[in-house]
């Protein structure tokens, strides 16, 4: 369900954007979805759909364009970064799988691949946020 609170936030926080920027219209939302966000997106593109029937004239045409931010990691022990995706094609289909739906196991089977330490941190491609708003005044 929480495909649901997500697209219904993302959607609040489209339409203050536009009465800041003073839109009559929202025509366009890009929104970004980290790599390790925990979403389906069909679920969630869905949900998004369903939220703006249910709003007013402000969203009626607007266009949802979903994009995958790409998920980079950083050692804490020699500050190496690497890109998620690398990572994951080294892991097997249950692992891929499981990372899927919990990214916290992404900590349990990864290690540094320059040093082997498995302190890392998630620089980018956790949650979602819109990248940009467009529409008429
Ligand atoms: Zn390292």
């Amino acid at each position: 369900m929480h495909e649901w609170a997500l697209a219904e936030s993302i959607l609040v926080a489209a339409v203050e954007a536009a009465e800041k920027e003073k839109l009559k219209i929202i025509s366009e939302i890009k929104i970004s979805i980290g790599e390790l966000q925990q979403i389906e997106q069909d679920i969630f593109e869905f949900a998004l759909e369903e939220i703006i029937k249910t709003q007013g004239d402000k969203l009626k045409n607007v266009k949802t364009v979903i994009e995958t931010e790409k998920s980079t990691l950083k050692c804490k022990n020699c500050e190496h970064t690497w890109d998620f995706s690398d990572m994951k094609k080294k892991l097997n289909e249950d692992e891929s799988e499981a990372i899927h739906f919990i990214p916290e196991v992404a900590f349990v089977h990864a290690r540094c691949p320059k040093c082997g330490s498995p302190d890392f941190e998630i620089m980018t491609g956790r949650g979602v946020s819109i990248t940009s708003i467009k529409g008429e005044r």
